[in-house]
């Protein structure tokens, strides 16, 4: 098996993974996972591989309150209208099991414009996640 196949491989089970989680998940649990698969990944190659997919705009990284990073691939399949969810959105998410919500805030967008025009800046950019307890675990 040469290297690169095997970096494939990873890559694919890594991807399965994320597919299939409800919410965002750290690299350490999404390690957890893929070892409870049998998978013999290692664990950094799942945080490079997120780092890419990250990177490339193909999954969508938040910040837990704690700092740690967690992971979650957006637009979801058999979502009813994939169009319905734009690039730029923010997310509900539960602090306990990481289930998210995609929401989208034109209200947050109007004011970061406001606030950044007012001060003279341009090029701005922002992120907003919401964090709390999903109906499960409130
Ligand atoms: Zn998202
Ligand atoms: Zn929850
Ligand atoms: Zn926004």
């Amino acid at each position: 098996m040469s290297p690169r196949i095997r970096v494939t491989r990873q890559g694919e089970a890594i991807d399965q993974v994320l597919r299939t989680a409800a919410g965002f998940r750290t690299a350490q649990d999404l390690y957890g996972e893929l070892r409870n698969q049998g998978s013999s990944v290692g664990l950094t190659t799942v945080y490079r591989h997120l780092k890419v997919l990250a990177d490339a705009g193909e999954i969508d990284v938040v910040h837990r309150p704690d700092g740690e990073a967690q992971y979650r691939l957006c637009s979801p399949a058999g979502s009813a209208d994939p169009t319905a969810i734009q690039d730029h959105h923010h997310h509900l998410v539960c602090r306990v099991c990481g289930r998210a919500v995609e929401v989208d805030g034109p209200e947050v967008e109007q004011w970061a414009e406001r606030v950044a025009a007012a001060a003279g800046y341009t090029q701005i950019s922002h992120t907003v996640e919401v964090f709390g307890l999903c109906p499960q675990h409130s």
